[in-house]
C-alpha cells in the first residue's frame, strides 16, 4: 500500500494572499483532494518583525473564500500541531539535538550553529523541473546565508540557528515537513535553488524525502515580474471586485497547469477530479485579466438561482436593492447573462427597483444629436401608452416592431433611446425583458421625462 498523500501550504504572514501563493495553495489542496490525502496549513511565522496578525487573517480568510478547506492547521487542529512555527521551538530543539548527535553541527566564530554539508553530489528529482545535481561543499551557500544578510560565501556549511538562539527558516521548514509527515512539497520555483540544501538535511536526519514539485513563476501579461500592486495580484481584489471563488480557482488553476484536452471551464469538483501534478507546465505563466473576467462570466451563468442570490446579496445590499422584491429572481436571471462580475449585477438592474433614473451627460450625448430622436420616442411613448395588452416581453416586442414600422425606422433605432430613457444607461441586460420588469407605468413616465430634456 502506498503512503497516504500529505500536502501542505506554508505561508509566511507578511502581506496579502498573493495570487501566486493562492495558486501554490490550490495545487496542494487539489493534489490532496484528488488523491484522498490530507491538506495541512502551516503558518511560517518565525519572522516576528515582519509577521502581522492582519496578514495571517487575510491569508486564512482568503483560503476560506476560495473554498480550500484544510484538514489540519489553525482552528482545525490535528495530530502534528502546533501549526504555527512560532509555537514549535521545542520541536526544533529536538531535531537539532538529533542532528547534533550525528556529529554534523558545530558553532562558528559568531556563535551561530552550522550544519556541515556533505562533500558529495546531491541529486534533487523535481517532478516539474527535472533532475539537478549539486555538490554543496564546492558550490557554497551564498543564497542561504543571504538570509542572514551576511556575505560568507567561503563557508558552505549552512547556518541553522542564529547566535541569539532563533532558527533559520530553511531548518524549520524542513523539520516541519519531516515532523508533519509531508509526502509532497509543492511550492514556488523561487525555492528550487534551496532544495538541495533541504535534501542534505533530510538525509542527515535520516528522513524519507518527499516528492518535490516546483511551480514556475507567474508573470504579468507583459512578461514582467508580478508585484503586490499589479492588477489581480491580491485575492482581496477579487473578493471586492465581485469575482466568484469557483471562477478564481478555475483561473489560477490554469495559470501553470493544463488538462490534457482543450477544456477550460471547471468547477472546483471537476478540478479535483482532473488535477494531476504531471500536468503542471514547465514554463512561466502569464497573467491574463481578460481571461479571468471571461471565466467569471461563464461561472456566473452556471450558478443555480439560489447560489446566484447568495453570491449577489452583499453587492445588492450595497446598492439598496430590496432583497425581498418578487421581481428580484427574474432580474438576477436576466442580468447574469451579460454580467462579468457580481459588481455589475446591481448596476444592471437598479433601474427596475428605483423610482427615478438619472441620465448622465455622456449617455445622453449618444442620442441627443440624432435626427428626430424626440419624434421616435414620442411614437414609442404613444404606442406603449395606448396599448391595452398585458405588459409582457412578447407584447412589448410587438409594440416596438409596430412603432418602428410606423416611424419608418429599423427596430434597432428605437432600442437605444428607449434603453437610455428606461434605465439611464446605454448598455445592460437584454432590453425587452428588462422593460417588462421595470413595468409599463415607469417606462412610459421615463420616456416622457427624456423627451422633455431633449433638444427640439
Ligand atoms: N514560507 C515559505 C514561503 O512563503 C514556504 C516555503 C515552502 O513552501 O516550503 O515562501
Amino acid at each position: 500500500m502506498s503512503t497516504p498523500v500529505r500536502t501542505r501550504f506554508a505561508p509566511s504572514p507578511t502581506g496579502h494572499l498573493h495570487v501566486g501563493s493562492a495558486r501554490t495553495a490550490l495545487y496542494n489542496w487539489l493534489h490532496a483532494r484528488h488523491t484522498g490525502g490530507t491538506f495541512v496549513l502551516r503558518v511560517e511565522d518565525t519572522d516576528a518583525a515582519r509577521n502581522t496578525e492582519a496578514s495571517r487573517d487575510a491569508i486564512l480568510s482568503g483560503l476560506e473564500w476560495l473554498g480550500m478547506d484544510w484538514d489540519e492547521g489553525p482552528v482545525a487542529g490535528g495530530n502534528y500541531g502546533p501549526y504555527f512555527q512560532s509555537e514549535r521551538k521545542e520541536v526544533y530543539d529536538r531535531y537539532l539535538a538529533q542532528l547534533e548527535a550525528s556529529g554534523r553541527v558545530y558553532e562558528d566564530e559568531d556563535g551561530a550553529l552550522r550544519f556541515r554539508v556533505p562533500d558529495q553530489a546531491i541529486t534533487v528529482d523535481d517532478l516539474v523541473c527535472g533532475t539537478q545535481t549539486i555538490n554543496l561543499k564546492k558550490q557554497g551557500s551564498t543564497r542561504w546565508d543571504a538570509e542572514l544578510k551576511k556575505d560568507v560565501p567561503s563557508n558552505p556549511d549552512l547556518v541553522i540557528r542564529r547566535a541569539d538562539g532563533s532558527y533559520i527558516f530553511h531548518f524549520v521548514n524542513v523539520v516541519d515537513d519531516i515532523d508533519m509527515k509531508i509526502t509532497h512539497v509543492i511550492r514556488g520555483e523561487d525555492h528550487l535553488s534551496n532544495t538541495p540544501k533541504h535534501v542534505a538535511l533530510y538525509e542527515a536526519l535520516a528522513a524519507p524525502l518527499p516528492t518535490f514539485s516546483h511551480i514556475p513563476l507567474n508573470l504579468n501579461a507583459d512578461g514582467s515580474k508580478m508585484s503586490k500592486r499589479d492588477q489581480g495580484a491580491s485575492i482581496t481584489d477579487y473578493i471586492e471586485q465581485g469575482f466568484l471563488p469557483s471562477a478564481v480557482c478555475n483561473y489560477i488553476a490554469l495559470l501553470g497547469w493544463s488538462p490534457k484536452d482543450d477544456e477550460e471551464i471547471f468547477s472546483p469538483e471537476e478540478l479535483v477530479k482532473r488535477f494531476e501534478l504531471t500536468g503542471i507546465n514547465r514554463s512561466n505563466s502569464r497573467f491574463d485579466f481578460k481571461k479571468c473576467l471571461w471565466l467569471n462570466s461563464e461561472h456566473l451563468r452556471r450558478l443555480d438561482a439560489q447560489s446566484l442570490l447568495e453570491k449577489s446579496q452583499s453587492f445588492l445590499k450595497d446598492q439598496n436593492i430590496p432583497l425581498d422584491d418578487p421581481r428580484l429572481p427574474a432580474a438576477l436571471q436576466l442580468v447574469r447573462e451579460r454580467a462579468e462580475t457580481l459588481t455589475q449585477i446591481p448596476t444592471g438592474i437598479a433601474a427596475i427597483f428605483s423610482d427615478t433614473v438619472e441620465i448622465e451627460a455622456d449617455v445622453l450625448g449618444k442620442i441627443s444629436g440624432k435626427e428626430n430622436i424626440a419624434g421616435l420616442l414620442q411614437g414609442l411613448h404613444g404606442a406603449f401608452a395606448a396599448s391595452e395588452d398585458e405588459w409582457t416581453a412578447d407584447n412589448i416586442k410587438a409594440l416596438i416592431v409596430v412603432s418602428a414600422e410606423k416611424l419608418d425606422v429599423k427596430m434597432g433605432a428605437l432600442m437605444l433611446p428607449c434603453r437610455i430613457a428606461a434605465t439611464g444607461k446605454s448598455g445592460g441586460p437584454d432590453l425587452i425583458p428588462l422593460l417588462e420588469l421595470i413595468g409599463r407605468e415607469r417606462v412610459i413616465d421615463r420616456i416622457a421625462a427624456l423627451i422633455k430634456v431633449l433638444p427640439e
